[in-house]
């Protein structure tokens, strides 16, 4: 064959590629979900798993730097791959399991004292802790203060699953770890892993910051088992910077938050009427509305609200 011939076909072979490569990289695009504004809290919606997962994706440039085209190195390169089923370098949750009805107990190694271990990701005073943010929202982390520009270290050991700019999270780093958890570090500054990289407990991940939804300099640190989030203080102690536990048993009562946060969803509220107060001002200030107000406490829109009355919102 002549060089002309041989270019040509290489040429071909590589569009060809390239669009096998494409087709499997990309994704249904993700619908648009609303984020308050305050910092990373998302939409609480329990009733459907798949909500937990926070809209990360606008592009998805930053993404193509894995290499998908052997599954060969692909299962060589993550160790829990078959745990897992799913590696996703763009969504926090792909797994989209509803773990409230998890019905074994699967125990986490954090600690063998001999290869795996855990280093704190940043040693700073804790300024928001894990649960609801009022009504509507949910903290799935718990964020620590820190300057930007401080190291963030990785927790255990594992591979960097995501590295990428997200709206809500700004400069986030997701690590899947041996021991099948997985933690996430967001509001970075800067990145300092790539999808793909093999993580040391203590490496550094990237630099603090205050990147996406965040009012003032803070790491914000999750740690999640098959995509849900648990309560990082049951297993760390965020006062001394190391493990309150070796093993860790994740069942389904690891998520009883979720069935205790619908449960003060659905209870009934009580509003009381300070000074200056207008049913409109109530409701916008509590999400509801005015006839809804009306209907709840039988009053009509011309009722004069005394200070010191208890109105329902709920
Ligand atoms: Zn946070």
């Amino acid at each position: 064959m002549t060089k002309q011939k041989h270019l040509i076909l290489g040429l071909l072979f590589a569009t060809f590629s390239i669009s096998v490569f494409a087709e499997k990289d990309i994704k249904p695009e993700k619908k648009e979900t609303v984020v308050s504004s305050e910092k990373d809290t998302v939409p609480f919606k329990f009733s459907n798993p798949a909500s937990l997962d926070v809209p990360l994706v606008e592009s998805f440039d930053d993404v193509d730097n894995f290499d998908f085209s052997s599954s060969e190195s692909y299962n060589n390169f993550d160790p829990t791959f078959d745990y897992y089923g799913i590696w996703d370098t763009i969504s926090v949750n792909p797994y989209k399991i509803d773990l409230t009805k998890k019905e074994d107990t699967t125990e986490i190694v954090l600690n063998d004292h001999y290869q795996c271990d855990y280093q704190h990701p940043f040693c700073g005073k804790v300024t928001s802790h894990f649960g609801p943010r009022g009504r509507y929202r949910y903290h799935y982390g718990i964020d620590i203060d820190l300057e930007t520009g401080d190291n963030v270290k990785c927790a255990f050991e594992g591979t960097v699953r995501i590295s990428r700019r997200s709206s809500t999270f700004g400069n986030v780093v997701v690590v899947r770890h041996k021991n099948g958890l997985e933690t996430i570090y967001a509001h970075l500054s800067r990145l300092d892993v790539k999808i793909g990289d093999h993580v040391e407990a203590g490496d550094l991940l990237g630099l603090g910051g205050n990147t996406g939804r965040s009012r003032g300099s803070h790491l914000h640190f999750e740690v999640r088992y098959k995509g849900m989030a648990i309560n990082p203080e049951n297993i760390i102690s965020f006062e001394n910077g190391n493990l309150l536990v070796d093993k860790y048993l994740v069942d389904k009562h690891s998520f009883n938050y979720v069935k205790d946060y619908t449960k003060y969803k659905g209870k009934s509220r009580y509003y009381q009427v300070r000074k200056g107060d207008t049913l409109g001002k109530i409701a916008q200030r509590n999400r509801t509305s005015v006839s809804k107000l009306c209907k709840l406490n039988g009053i009509s829109k011309k009722t004069i609200l005394r200070p010191g009355r208890k109105l329902r919102l709920a």
